[in-house]
């Protein structure tokens, strides 16, 4: 068979290269794995991805990422062919990234100081499991399917499993979900009873969760769909694909994310080297990750608040030992991730080296914002209308940092991306309840 896809280790010394049906989620040496393609997409297929936002009956033009199909063809299937799209393609009825596109939010502009012409915000929340992750997890299960897998494993903060739960089930496999016990807001946990699947409670944080998952995915066969998983990276490209395409692909100045485990910003840094090795865009985007001020490992280490050094990806030579020392020193002096933003309280984010890859691409930024400024971000996208959780809050205050600090300029155009909607009933109730909260509206008697 002609290799168009394989995998292939990201170490540039390294460089191990896989078989697009390998269950490998890292190569022999541990590293992290790209999916590559040896064909350069023709830049006609973009009117193609917008012909067919009028889908003609087939769920897979409905859906906002395998709308995109051709830009992740790891299946390599016939793509104008609804009966290979149909055998191959997994999708929940197309509704994975269906209704996500960016969109003005005046109130938001207000907040952060920018023209609102110059802001875009891409609620991802609108995803059939209510987050991002069903753009990256379509992509993953399908490529369990293609490689035969029926038993899918993963540690999740609560979304992670939320979609796995519902992917899996809607294909007949089996979910098995490792979570930190009492840590996860009751909206996401209900998901993964709702869809049926096996929790695994831990005694510990994320971080201990997918450690054990992905020993016992080792032990028991199981297919583990973290984004550690490269095919959750590809899912995930069609994010920045929506929101460029929206924009003409023209690129914006930035594209804000919150960094957790950092599969976003992983993501969007290869779909940008792409893009711009394929010339689709002239324009490098910077990425901004704002991480939470309790739990900080990139910015940390990005920023040289850790021996002072600036970690960066370095043409494939990060300095892997300051990173270990990091992670030692958290374990010496007992410091565990913390924050009520509970979808990025994460210690050991599994894709930094691939983030460090896209930030040094995109001449990135690394900031963090406190619990109130999540909350006062979360608030002021709900005065616009629109649903977002907490850690989908930090895009907004990031942003609004980033502008104070001049990094961001006044005239920048700006693409955030709320990552999900709100599954902690309680956390607007409670913000609104305390009149010392800048967007509170208390209730009256
Ligand atoms: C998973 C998740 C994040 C973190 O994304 P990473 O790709 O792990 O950095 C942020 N916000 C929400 C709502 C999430 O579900």
């Amino acid at each position: 068979m002609q290799k168009n896809t394989y995998l292939k280790c990201i170490d540039v010394h390294c460089g191990l290269e896989y078989s697009i049906f390998s269950t490998r989620i890292e190569c022999e040496k541990g590293h992290l794995l790209d999916v590559k393609y040896t064909q350069k997409p023709s830049e006609s297929l973009k009117e193609r991805f917008l012909s067919r936002r009028n889908p003609e009956g087939s769920i897979f033009n409905e859906s906002g990422v395998w709308r995109f199909r051709e830009l992740l063809n790891f299946c390599q299937i016939d793509t104008e062919s609804i009966e290979d799209c149909a055998s191959s393609l997994v999708s929940l009825d197309g509704a994975e990234g269906r209704q996500s596109k960016p969109y003005h939010m005046s109130k938001v502009a207000d907040f952060v100081n920018l023209l609102v012409e110059g802001l875009w915000l891409q609620p991802e929340g609108y995803n059939p499991s209510g987050s991002f992750k069903d753009n990256g997890m379509a992509a993953a299960i399908t490529h369990a399917k293609l490689v035969n897998e029926k038993k899918i494993v993963c540690a999740s903060t609560g979304n992670t499993s939320a979609s796995a739960a519902m992917y899996a089930a809607n294909e007949g496999m089996e979910c098995f979900v490792y979570i930190p016990s009492g840590q996860i807001a009751p909206g996401k946990l209900s998901q993964a009873y709702q869809f049926g699947a096996q929790l695994i409670e831990v005694d510990g944080n994320f971080d201990d969760c997918l450690a054990k998952s992905l020993e016992d995915a080792k032990k028991f066969a199981g297919y583990t769909v973290n984004s550690i998983n490269p095919f959750r990276i590809e899912g995930q490209k069609t994010i920045s694909y929506r929101s460029l395409e929206h924009l003409n692909w023209k690129a914006p100045d930035w594209i804000i994310y919150p960094g957790g485990a950092l599969g976003n910003t992983s993501s969007c840094g290869k779909s940008l080297m792409e893009l711009y090795e394929w010339g689709w865009i002239k324009k490098i985007p910077r990425i901004a990750v704002i991480n939470s001020e309790g739990a900080s490992t990139l910015s940390d280490l990005y920023n040289g608040k850790f021996e002072g050094d600036e970690l960066r990806w370095n043409k494939g030579n990060p300095n892997y030992e300051l990173i270990k020392r990091y992670y030692a020193d958290l374990d010496s002096k007992g410091i565990k991730p913390k924050t009520k933003a509970t979808a990025i309280q994460i210690g050991r984010p599994i894709n930094i080296l691939k983030a460090l890859r896209a930030l040094e691409f995109t001449n990135g930024v690394v900031i963090t914002v406190s619990d109130n400024e999540m909350l006062d971000g979360m608030a002021v996208v709900g005065l616009n209308g629109f649903d977002c959780e907490m850690a989908s809050g930090a895009v907004p205050s990031g942003i609004k940092k980033l502008i104070k600090e001049q990094v961001i300029k006044k005239d920048d155009i700006v693409v955030g991306i709320l990552t999900g909607r709100q599954k902690d009933a309680m956390l607007p109730v409670d913000y609104h309840n305390n009149p010392e909260n800048r967007f509170a509206r208390p209730p009256k008697n």
